[in-house]
């Protein structure tokens, strides 16, 4: 029989149990394939995960490749076998392809989408300019500490704004739904940045706040070297076009920078941009996001009630995902952005208005566990059909939170069985750094809200029991879920009418659609 030394197969739910170490792996791997340990070669993980179905019996699953010395009627096993695979070498994706135009490309935003668009770009070799209103991780983080220290608010130099954007004070969670082949460049770019290799084999990959910030002064780093031209503190305040092609853009309404393409790169909480853009009749429309609040429970509990123990050395801190669809009013209620032993973190962007999100260290070794529970909203709801009602919903609610956290940024609070009506004065834990107030949140959210909040949370209880608990607090208000209003864009990527303008990441609006 030949020898073919250079087959990888991919084998996958390799269990280990809390006992066994990774070392166990190409056993498991022999014992399946019926062979000898020491023909299992060349073998790595690619896959990770928990299966944390039997409570008590928690399992680390593993996908692991490998080769074998007689690979041939391993080869015929795989064709029949669901477990087991001959793998195919992957062509290269996202290679760039030099361009020879003179063109000057603007991208607006220092988020994901607006530094990778500018890495991708500047390695084509193009003319980039980088602009973001917000300042240089280093000086972010000084301002973001002050403010919730009691300082003021910096309305360009916040948690939603500034270099990284508004993921930088996150728990750096990289989860997709969307299937895409730039998924593992991208990946792989943030590992060459600085962060953890294991994000390139976990089922559930996360960075971490703490080494996000390192990763983005190498990100900063590479790009410079590229020859971007970085500007902080240069918000784009207005836009110009002959002909329906775009000219030039505005900064800090002094400086007019002419170029040719524009990458709008802007987030979700740009409500001033999305403003320029009506009044430059940007085709614009409301959409659906969804409002809500945080819940936050000891992350002790989490784990007992996910894996049956407290604590292990072999797992990871606890996550959760619930969801709930309400038949009688056709909404989703759901939790969304989970984080594992993180904090609440108080992310306002706009003076009066209260904003909360959560953030978690690479370790995920808070005390308290946090997750948004937030239910759907749709245009509808917003009062009225322009496309900024969304913008000017999701601001009144956030006002509210403001008046309920004792207009000082605090961030309102509530146990959670009081807010479910069954006690008064429970309780108010929370992570939450910059302070919480005593309040009601029936106050801070439309009645649909709260109203679906209660009504899923006994039903979130059978799922998780002990998530119903006087333990958990409630925090408000999860407002900036995803973008409240779409940027249109034709078929080749360009805002309608604006050729040369192109409008990504969340933002845009399509967030989850490609
Ligand atoms: C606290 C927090 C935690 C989060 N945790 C996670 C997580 O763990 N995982 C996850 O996937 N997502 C998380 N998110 C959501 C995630 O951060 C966003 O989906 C993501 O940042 C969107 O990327 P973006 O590049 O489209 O926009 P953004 O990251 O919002 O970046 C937009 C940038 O554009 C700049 N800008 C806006 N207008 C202008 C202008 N006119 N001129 C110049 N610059 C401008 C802003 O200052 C900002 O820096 C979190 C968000 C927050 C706030």
């Amino acid at each position: 029989m030949a020898h073919q030394p250079s087959t990888i197969f991919r084998l996958t739910e390799v269990a280990l149990s809390l006992d066994e170490g990774e070392a166990l792996l190409p056993h498991k791997v022999a014992e399946y394939v019926q062979c000898r340990v020491a023909d299992v070669q060349q073998w790595r993980i690619v896959r990770s995960s928990i299966d944390a179905r039997r409570k008590g019996c928690v399992l680390r699953m593993y996908t692991v490749e490998f080769s074998l010395a007689e690979a041939q009627s391993l080869s015929q096993q795989a064709q029949q076998d669901r477990r087991l695979n001959v793998v195919t070498p992957q062509l290269a994706v996202a290679e760039v392809s030099l361009v020879t135009s003179a063109k000057t490309v603007v991208v607006v935003g220092m988020g994901p989408a607006g530094l990778f668009s500018a890495l991708w770009l500047a390695k084509a070799g193009q003319r980039v300019i980088l602009v973001e209103r917000g300042q240089p991780v280093e000086q972010r983080v000084a301002d973001v500490e002050s403010f919730w220290q009691g300082g003021p608010l910096n309305e360009n130099s916040n948690v939603q704004f500034g270099e990284g954007g508004a993921g930088t004070f996150s728990d750096g969670k990289l989860t997709t739904r969307v299937k895409n082949p730039l998924t593992v460049p991208i990946l792989q770019t943030f590992v060459d940045f600085g962060a953890p290799e294991e994000i390139l084999i976990q089922a559930k990959p996360h960075i971490g706040t703490n080494r996000l910030r390192h990763v983005l002064r190498n990100f900063r780093k590479q790009l410079q070297q590229l020859g971007v031209e970085l500007r902080f503190d240069s918000c784009v305040t207005d836009i110009q076009r002959r002909d329906n092609s775009v000219e030039s853009v505005t900064i800090n309404d002094d400086e007019m920078i002419r170029c040719d393409v524009v990458i709008l790169a802007i987030g979700h909480s740009a409500r001033d941009t999305y403003a320029l853009l009506e009044k430059k009749q940007f085709r614009l429309q409301a959409k659906p996001f969804a409002l809500g609040v945080r819940v936050e429970h000891p992350t002790e509990l989490i784990n007992k009630i996910q894996y049956g123990i407290a604590n292990h050395p072999r797992l990871p801190t606890a996550e959760y995902s619930l969801a709930y669809n309400d038949k009688e009013t056709g909404r989703g209620i759901y939790s969304f952005c989970m984080c594992p032993g993180g904090h609440v973190v108080q992310s306002s962007s706009e003076a009066e208005g209260v904003v909360v999100n959560g953030m978690s260290n690479y370790k995920r070794d808070g005390e308290y566990s946090n997750s948004a529970l937030v239910v759907a909203v749709r245009p509808e709801d917003f009062g009225d059909s322009s496309p900024l009602a969304g913008v000017r919903f999701q601001q009144h609610w956030e006002h509210q939170a403001f008046i309920a956290g004792g207009r000082s940024y605090q961030v309102p609070a509530q146990n959670m069985m009081d807010f479910l009506g069954k006690g008064t004065g429970g309780d108010i834990n929370s992570s939450c750094r910059s302070g919480v107030s005593a309040a009601q949140l029936s106050e801070t959210l439309p009645d649909f809200v709260v109203q679906g909040l209660q009504s899923a949370l006994p039903l979130f209880e059978r799922k998780m029991r002990g998530f119903v608990s006087r333990e958990a607090t409630l925090t408000g208000i999860e407002s900036r879920t995803s973008a409240p209003v779409r940027i249109v864009r034709d078929s080749s990527g360009q805002a309608i009418d604006w050729l040369g303008v192109y409008p990504v990441g969340e933002g845009a609006g399509y967030a989850g659609k490609r």
